[in-house]
């Protein structure tokens, strides 16, 4: 396939005028099955990687079901989201097990819809009082014991968790984490600025859903966001549907922490991509409204998002984000977190062919290629 008269997406001058070829799933230098996709008026994109989000179209990643997980894949590929790494809320061992092990046969024969690239346990070594929407009932200490348990569950799947440094255990858990191979973000967390320092010393990489639920980040005490900031191998997340974080605070975020360092996430809802209403989360319920969608008891408590990362991506280039910026936080970026940029995340030759042509006018979606198949137009 050749792409041609498109804007492709380049890691050093934001936008090239190029054609892009593919031969069968991958990117190369010329194409020589005669096939063509216009991309006139677009922007081609690498596929967007959503590596913090549970749920879409009805369907929960913790509900452990194969049906919803293959739902779920199918609607992120149709938004442009073409590698998934869902996330599970803070639950029961035996059902963390059992999403790690539905992660794992789905990977084994899923036929359609995004990649499953990884498994992000956002529960449930976190702490009580910075819990949000997730559930207090659940809660475990730092237990690096039990997470190589869910990582055996998952076939190695699992790429992401989420510590609250401050718990009981938290250095040693970091350490055996990354010994499983896997990255270490902090969140739903009190610590300040030295116990945060201590945890990215001690290896972990990430920070959750920068802003929410930690403390806030002020002159005297920085706390998880000054510390983040100045680990310079530490990523923040950051949750860009206009609902979880001013825009003025998206736009100083990026320049904080510059475009190489921000992972735009959805933390999408089941309810993403369906109507107003109550909803079931985590054992718990929430009321969706518009894009807002907060906990039935607690109408002041963010649950999520209901907006998929490909919105997202679209909000912070109406925020004033450069759009190549906002490319590289939902492409590049998450792929670096969860180990699959030597394959995906940017339009290099020799990487998988999975991009999306957008409208340069008002970011639609005119084209899908998912791993040099057209699944979309
Ligand atoms: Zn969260």
């Amino acid at each position: 396939m050749r792409v041609t008269g498109g804007q492709v997406f380049d890691l050093e001058k934001d936008f090239v005028a190029r054609d892009l070829c593919t031969d069968g799933g991958l990117l190369t230098s010329s194409s020589v099955d005669g096939e063509t996709l216009d991309a006139n008026g677009c922007y081609v994109i690498p596929g967007l990687i959503d590596v913090h989000f549970h749920g879409c179209v009805g369907e929960d990643f913790s509900d452990a079901t194969p049906d919803g997980l293959r739902r779920m894949a199918d609607f992120e590929l149709s938004q442009g989201v073409t590698y998934i790494c869902p996330a599970g809320m803070t639950l029961p061992e035996d059902q963390l097990k059992r999403i790690c092990e539905n992660a794992a046969a789905h990977k084994a024969s899923a036929a359609s819809g995004a990649e499953l690239a990884g498994v992000n346990l956002e529960g449930p070594f976190l702490c009580m009082a910075k819990k949000g929407a997730q559930n207090g009932a659940f809660l475990h200490d730092p237990d690096g014991v039990m997470l190589h348990r869910l990582q055996e569950a998952a076939q190695g799947l699992v790429k992401l968790v989420t510590v609250a440094p401050e718990q009981p255990g938290s250095l040693d858990f970091i350490r055996s984490a990354r010994e499983d191979g896997i990255t270490v973000s902090i969140g739903h967390t009190t610590a300040d600025y030295d116990t945060a320092s201590a945890a990215y010393a001690a290896g972990a990489r990430q920070a959750t859903h920068l802003f929410n639920a930690m403390p806030p980040f002020t002159h005297r005490a920085p706390g998880v966001i000054g510390a983040a900031f100045d680990h310079p191998e530490v990523r923040a997340e950051l949750i860009c549907d206009g609902i979880h974080i001013h825009p003025s605070v998206v736009r100083a975020t990026f320049r904080l922490f510059g475009a190489d360092r921000v992972i735009l996430v959805s933390d999408s809802l089941r309810a993403t991509g369906m109507p107003d209403g109550k909803y079931p989360f985590g054992g718990q319920e929430i009321v969706v409204h518009g894009n807002r969608a907060t906990m039935a008891d607690d109408p002041n408590t963010l649950a999520g998002s209901v907006t998929s990362l490909m919105g997202c991506l679209r909000q912070a280039v109406r925020f004033g984000i450069p759009m190549a910026d906002a490319v590289r936080a939902a492409s590049l970026n998450p792929a670096r977190a969860i180990g699959i940029d030597h394959r995906a995340g940017s339009l290099e030759d020799g990487k998988e062919a999975s991009f999306v042509l957008l409208d340069k006018e008002d970011l639609s979606i005119r084209a899908i290629v998912f791993k040099g198949t057209l699944v979309q137009q």
